[in-house]
């Protein structure tokens, strides 16, 4: 693939998961936020099976206020890192509490004040919930990129540098929540389902193994 058939790859993404949108549970802004956090180095399942019943106890960052540190680690505590994510999901809370009215600020700039809240964080959180054009490029979205050669890149920030620059707003809307559908369901890591993928024809990861 090169970069003329971005809008042929972002139709028949939409096309095989329309309406993608993230598996995260939420059910307002504030505990998206949180359960972005809560997924570095963990699944969307896994961040999931605590929140169901974790958010029933934080529905808005005052909710923060009765709990106490080790009641949050105790809810969080099947989760990669639990002890980081908890502290910083309580400085969290108070920041949001104290400086901007329980609301989640929406720039990029006031959400990378928060801890733990990087650059990728913070867009990924505003392409959910304002459709901005970020796309989060981590390993999985890097691998995709790079197996359909649309970059030729070491790392996901190196990834994420090439298209900043050379792909579209409107590519990157289109495409942010239907490549993480896409590699979870399809170009997974081990064993892709490369024989039901209709890129397969301008693949390069499956041009190399199935050139005999
Ligand atoms: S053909 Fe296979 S490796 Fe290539 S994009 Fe599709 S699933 Fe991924």
């Amino acid at each position: 693939m090169n970069k003329k058939d971005l809008p042929f790859l972002a139709s028949k993404l939409n096309e095989m998961f329309p309406n993608a949108k993230t598996e995260l549970y939420y059910t307002n802004n504030f505990q998206l936020l949180i359960a972005i956090l809560m997924s570095a180095q963990a699944t969307d399942k896994q961040v999931n099976i605590i929140n169901k019943n974790f958010f029933n106890f934080l529905k808005k960052p005052g909710d923060a206020k009765k709990l106490w540190l080790e009641e949050i680690t105790e809810f969080i505590n099947s989760i990669s890192f639990f002890n980081n994510k908890a502290k910083n999901i309580l400085k969290t809370c108070e920041i949001l509490d104290k400086n901007y009215s329980w609301k989640v600020p929406n720039t990029i700039e006031e959400l990378t004040k928060l801890p733990w809240v990087w650059i990728k964080t913070a867009k990924v959180y505003l392409a959910v919930t304002q459709n901005a054009p970020y796309i989060w490029v981590d390993t999985h979205v890097h691998r995709v990129l790079n197996r359909l050669w649309l970059v030729k890149t070491k790392n996901p920030l190196e990834t994420d540098k090439v298209i900043s620059k050379g792909f579209t707003k409107e590519n990157h809307a289109l495409l942010h929540n239907t490549l993480v559908l896409f590699w979870r369901y399809y170009c997974t890591a081990r064993n892709p389902k490369c024989d039901t993928c209709p890129f397969k024809e301008k693949c390069n990861y499956y041009k190399k193994n199935h050139s005999n």
